[in-house]
């Protein structure tokens, strides 16, 4: 495009249809525009308009529970409107500009106030929806601010600057999406993001604010876990990027979601979710947008002070797009095509999670949001040296390795034990200890040895076979057998076992421990081990992941003491020697 004046990053609208495009590059008086959208039938000499601005996220009511293509057309109403497909040049406003919603500002006119600052809140669903003076705004003086019902773009009021500027304010504002929005300071991540399956909130955790990330090959579960975080996490906001998956499957997700109910308040779950959709079949120009458009989004409620999950899935798909757009910028090709700096873009995309104080110019009490960052990676053939999955593991503060063998076993959550690994585990201790009990961390150390102790006798076992191992070593083999199947699994469809509370989680890893010292005592007492194993209380503990009901802990707690003791293991009479 020969425009001139134009900025890398800026938006064009090309040809006839006024295709999205971006600037990807300048050279004189060229620019090299990338067109969001299929391109057929463009000629040269086609028109191309430029807007003068970066692509902008439109943040503001009306977000939640709405679904974007990876350009934030809101798909809804534009399926509603009759598109049955998404038309090269169709767009729609992201935020319907009819719907008023109801203002209260929790400042008064003639107050000063500056980026950041909370305007007042608008009534969306059961969040409050906290009205921001844009970050990147002057600090003014409030005039003719005041409640009552607008649409989005309307003023609500204006801040006028020291020079006397005036500057309008409304409901929503826009935001670059390839622009980090700012914080006034960041904080250590000391919570963690409790998501309801036992193998990561007891073994390998997340922060609140924290990264994690799922690598794993087709059909080992990332698409489940991370729909199951969208699910059951205790996040406020959860942000969900289906990036150029299979679109059956974000179908399927897009079918099931308004039916699911929030776990913690009975609502339907989408009043506190976005979903963006840039599937397989839609362009995959705009792939690479859709992962930027989901943390602008996500940071935008972290600045309002909520705990914010991203969820993208996948990351891989994402990076095949850098890879396409850099391609077409005939740029040097780094390890298997991907561009050089793919790593660089993939710390800029992890480094926008964390735990912040929000930016506020003004008094006002003091806002603290997060937002934590759980990205799937899809390396092809399983294969975890492939680029991606090496560069995301550098930036991974939690790493939850899928294993293939587990989930050809139909274990699942696939999550490998040996190769997964949390560095949250220290930062969250007193957390942990005040949500799921004071010994979590001793408890997890047991697992986590008792898993690896498995290991290695397994090998042993493969040699000699069991019979030639001591009493404990079998003991052990039976006890993480118990721990695998009965703990580290979960199933995700299950009504009950589908998400448990922290305590609940630890009481049973704790029963799951406990069973040893019985297990020793009945062997002391001379029973078999098979005899010992089919006691009541181990029968019961192996059947303990469908317990219900509000008093699980005490049942659970109860079975720990009866399996220390070794209740019910009938000990068999010593042989009789002939
Ligand atoms: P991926 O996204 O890695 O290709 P999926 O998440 O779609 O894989 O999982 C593939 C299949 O594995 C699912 O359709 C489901 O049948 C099974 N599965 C995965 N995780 C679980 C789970 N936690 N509980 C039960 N089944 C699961
Ligand atoms: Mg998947």
């Amino acid at each position: 495009v020969d425009l001139g004046d134009v900025a890398a990053g800026e938006i064009l609208r090309v040809g006839s249809l006024r295709l999205l495009g971006e600037v990807l590059s300048v050279d004189g008086d060229i620019a090299t525009v990338q067109v969001y959208e299929e391109t057929a039938g463009l000629r040269v000499g086609d028109p191309v308009e430029a807007t003068g601005r970066p692509m902008l996220a439109q943040l503001g009511p009306g977000l939640l529970g709405n679904t974007y293509d990876g350009l934030q057309r809101p798909l809804g109403a534009l399926a509603a409107g009759g598109a049955a497909r998404l038309r090269p040049g169709l767009t729609a406003p992201a935020l319907d500009p009819e719907r008023r919603w109801r203002f209260e500002p929790s400042l008064a006119d003639g107050a000063t106030a500056g980026p950041g600052d909370v305007l007042g809140t608008a009534a969306e669903g059961p969040l409050e929806h906290r009205v921001l003076v844009p970050p990147d705004a002057e600090t003014g003086t409030l005039q003719g601010l005041r409640a009552g019902e607008f649409t989005v773009s309307e003023p609500i009021g204006s801040l006028v600057g020291a020079d006397g500027r005036r500057h309008d304010l409304a409901l929503a504002h826009g935001w670059p999406i390839r622009r980090p929005r700012p914080v006034a300071r960041r904080l250590p991540v000391d919570e963690p993001l409790l998501t309801g399956q036992r193998v990561i909130d007891m073994l390998f955790p997340v922060a609140r604010g924290g990264t994690a990330v799922i690598p794993g090959g087709f059909g080992t579960g990332k698409t489940v876990v991370e729909q199951a975080i969208a699910r059951w996490s205790d996040a406020q906001v959860v942000v969900y990027v289906g990036c150029g998956e299979r679109g059956n499957e974000m179908a399927e997700l897009l079918a099931a979601f308004p039916e699911l109910e929030d776990p913690r308040t009975g609502r339907p779950l989408l009043e506190r979710t976005v979903l963006i959709a840039n599937t397989s079949n839609m362009p995959v120009a705009a792939r690479e947008a859709s992962v930027q458009l989901g943390v602008t989004i996500a940071e935008y409620f972290r600045d309002q002070g909520y705990d914010v999950a991203l969820l993208a899935d996948s990351t891989s798909r994402w990076a095949e797009a850098l890879r396409e757009i850099s391609g077409r910028l005939q740029e040097l090709p780094g390890e298997e095509g991907y561009p050089a700096y793919l790593g660089s873009r993939l710390a800029a995309f992890y480094e926008r999670a964390g735990r912040a104080v929000a930016v506020a110019a003004g008094g006002g009490p003091e806002r603290v949001g997060s937002l934590t960052i759980v990205g799937a990676v899809s390396p092809p053939g399983g294969d975890f040296s492939e680029p991606v999955t090496q560069a995301s593991l550098r930036l991974a503060g939690t790493f939850w390795a899928l294993d293939p063998e587990l989930a050809h076993a139909r274990h699942f959550p696939a999550i490998s034990w040996t190769r997964s690994y949390s560095l949250y585990v220290g930062h969250l201790r007193r957390a942990m200890a005040r949500l799921a009990g004071p010994d979590w961390e001793a408890l997890r150390a047991e697992a986590v040895a008792l898993l690896g102790r498995e290991q290695q006798l397994l090998e042993i076992v493969q040699l000699v076979g069991p019979d030639a191992l001591p009493d404990d070593d079998r003991i052990a083999l039976e006890q993480a057998r118990i721990m695998r199947e009965t703990f580290l699994r979960q199933h995700a469809f299950d009504p009950v076992d589908a998400s448990r509370p922290p305590d609940v989680q630890l009481a049973l890893l704790r029963a799951v421990l406990a069973a040893r010292e019985g297990l020793r005592a009945a062997l002391d007492d001379g029973a078999t081990l098979e005899s010992a194993m089919a006691s009541p209380a181990l029968v019961e503990l192996q059947r303990a992941g469908s317990l219900a009901g509000d008093d699980v802990v005490e049942r659970l707690d109860e079975l720990a003491a009866r399996l220390r003791r070794g209740d019910g293991a009938a000990p068999e009479p010593p042989e009789v020697a002939a």
